[in-house]
């Protein structure tokens, strides 16, 4: 697909990605915002996107994302990056209306939502899609350091197993174009504010082991979001910490969205896929990283993601 030719003779373009929007969703969009805004400058652009983590604020173009959505519009192309049309909130109004609907992503759970699909599950970001898509000559600064975050957010600054040779020279071809990359990564993967360390303390503190210590699980309800006065983007990272702890095979955190629901996000080694667990629950993701949204107390929860993953560890421990 050539992403330029897509949107000839387009008069009104829209971009969105999925909801709580990550580094490689932000990236992503404000990457395809920037490259679509330089090459087609007679088009009106549009980039919608719930308020984006302000560590983000340093990519070009972060000021421009529409966030409050507003009336029904009608877009001759919409973009849908980084997940697949169902998981674009308030965004997948605008999608569904649009004349042609392209849908970028690497979630093995996506099987394609728009009249063009480019759903690559083995890159490790969809800012590696959009890169292999782009033209290289209109690549700058601005956009390559757009990409840039994304692929260091969804392959955990390139250590995850979704990483691979060809990630590396993505990267490599990024950086040439000098932008300070050890600060943002420090800036917008590493670094965590006194109170997002806090309730991460508090969060691996109360967590709890169980299938012989191969399962770790935590919560945060609502009145300990309250207390320390964090919202869900602040509790990013968590489930990672829960990860690194030795013997550890899936790791397993939620936080309370709603009265008896949780927003659950799972991460995982090679014993377990967490994104057919996620599937099962109505979610989806990543092998290795997925999340759902669940219904029931804590326990009920845990107890019906325990019996996915026990399955998995005892077919796991047959092959
Ligand atoms: P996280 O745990 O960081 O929120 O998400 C891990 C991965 O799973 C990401 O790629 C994210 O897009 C995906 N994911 C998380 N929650 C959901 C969900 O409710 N539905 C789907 N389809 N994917 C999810
Ligand atoms: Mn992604």
């Amino acid at each position: 697909m050539n992403i330029l030719a897509e949107c000839k003779g387009a008069k009104r373009i829209g971009i969105s990605g999925h909801v709580r929007p990550d580094g490689d969703c932000v990236g992503s969009c404000l990457a395809l915002y920037l490259y679509l805004t330089k090459s087609l400058p007679d088009a009106d652009i549009k980039v919608f996107l719930e308020k984006p983590a302000d560590i983000f604020s340093e990519i070009a173009g972060f000021d421009r994302i529409n966030s409050t959505f507003g009336e029904q519009e009608t877009f001759d192309v919409f973009f849908a990056l980084d997940c697949s049309g169902d998981r674009l909130g308030e965004a997948e109004a605008y999608f569904l209306a649009a004349t042609k609907k392209i849908n970028i992503d690497h979630h093995i759970s996506n099987s394609g939502c728009g009249d063009l699909n480019v759903v690559r599950p083995d890159l490790g970001a969809a800012c590696e899609v959009l890169y292999d898509l782009m033209d290289k000559e209109i690549l700058d600064k601005d956009i390559a350091m757009a990409l840039y975050i994304g692929m260091i957010h969804d392959t955990g600054v390139f250590q995850y197993s979704n990483t691979t040779p060809d990630t590396l020279k993505r990267a490599a071809h990024l950086i040439s174009f000098g932008f300070d990359f050890p600060r943002l990564i420090e800036e917008t993967f590493y670094q965590k504010t006194y109170l997002q360390t806090q309730i991460m303390g508090r969060a691996l503190m109360e967590s709890i082991r169980f299938l012989n210590g191969r399962c770790i699980v935590s919560v945060i309800d609502r009145k300990t979001m309250d207390f320390y006065n964090v919202t869900p983007k602040d509790l990013d990272g968590i489930v990672n910490q829960l990860r690194n702890i030795k013997g550890v095979n899936c790791a397993i955190f939620m936080y309370e969205t709603g009265v008896l629901e949780y927003k659950v996000s799972m991460r995982s080694d090679s014993c377990v896929d967490v994104a057919q667990v996620a599937a099962y629950f109505g979610g989806g993701g990543h092998m290795r990283a997925a999340g759902c949204t669940m219904k029931g107390t804590f326990h009920d929860c845990v107890n019906n993601l325990s019996l996915h993953i026990e399955k998995q560890l005892l077919e796991n421990a047959l092959r």
